[in-house]
């Protein structure tokens, strides 16, 4: 059995084959999938899918980096009322990108901060999402660590290093997904050096589909793919892979 920690499944990219896509994703052994939310538009889509699938779907509530900008009180008074529903299994996906630029630095650290205060008066894990971005956000996860936070840094393509100073925060794992398949991302290699034991699967669907899916939608049938090749890069079986990504993302996400 395996546990997808990270799709986006109510995107318009699966309104054509949506029940079959999650019929496939049974059929591959990946029995419970966390749907992270991205800014307002997109909370009526995830809460439907996740009430049509319950103890399947489970939501989560957040306001993606790269959706923060001008209106920010506004959009963090919904997702605070959104929050404290009770409803969402995590807050996220959260954090700073800095891929496009650094505009809105200062913003998106307000607002990851914002959000991580909220996880713990609420009792929730975080759910990261980090791009060309480590020191900023780590910064701010070791300032605002305490007893009750805890989390995944989503989508995890970092040093050895850097996954270290993540392992070092009690309460942190490592969400693993398609880049561990491309050869170019040497992630297999510091994985190998990582070990998989704070490790959970992931795929961020519809993107970043593993080979040999690459360029093409992704899918949380494709979750097999990933824990293989994980399997493979730190000398595991994939039954070991899935039985301690598995206890890790429920741990994290209890159920
Ligand atoms: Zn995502």
């Amino acid at each position: 059995m395996f546990i997808d920690t990270h799709a986006h499944l109510y995107g318009r990219q699966f309104d054509g084959d949506r029940e079959e896509m999650l019929a496939r994703a049974l059929a591959a052994g990946v029995e419970r999938l966390y749907l992270p939310n991205i800014d307002r538009d997109s909370i009526d889509g995830m809460n439907a899918l996740a009430a049509a699938h319950p103890g399947r779907c489970f939501p989560m509530m957040g306001l993606h980096p790269c959706s923060v900008g001008e209106h920010n009180d506004e959009v963090m008074a919904v997702m605070e009322r959104e929050l404290r529903t009770g409803r969402y299994f995590a807050v996220g996906e959260i954090g700073i990108d800095l891929y496009w630029d650094k505009t809105w630095l200062g913003q998106q650290q307000e607002v990851f901060r914002q959000h991580i205060r909220w996880a713990k008066e609420l009792r929730l894990p975080i759910v990261i999402h980090c791009r060309n971005s480590f020191e900023e956000t780590i910064a701010i996860v070791e300032e605002e660590k305490d007893e009750h936070l805890r989390g995944v840094f989503h989508c995890f393509g970092g040093t050895v290093e850097e996954g270290r100073r993540i392992l070092a925060l009690d309460g942190f794992v490592l969400g693993i997904g398609g880049v561990i398949t491309y050869p170019k991302s040497g992630l297999a290699q510091v994985m190998s050096e990582l070990g998989p034991e704070r490790c959970v699967l992931e795929t961020d669907a519809p993107y970043l589909a593993p080979v040999p899916h690459r360029g093409k939608r992704n899918e949380s049938a494709y979750i097999p793919l990933v824990a293989a090749e994980l399997a493979k890069a730190t000398g595991r079986s994939v039954e070991e892979i899935a039985r301690i990504t598995t206890a890790n993302a429920t741990n994290l996400f209890g159920r």
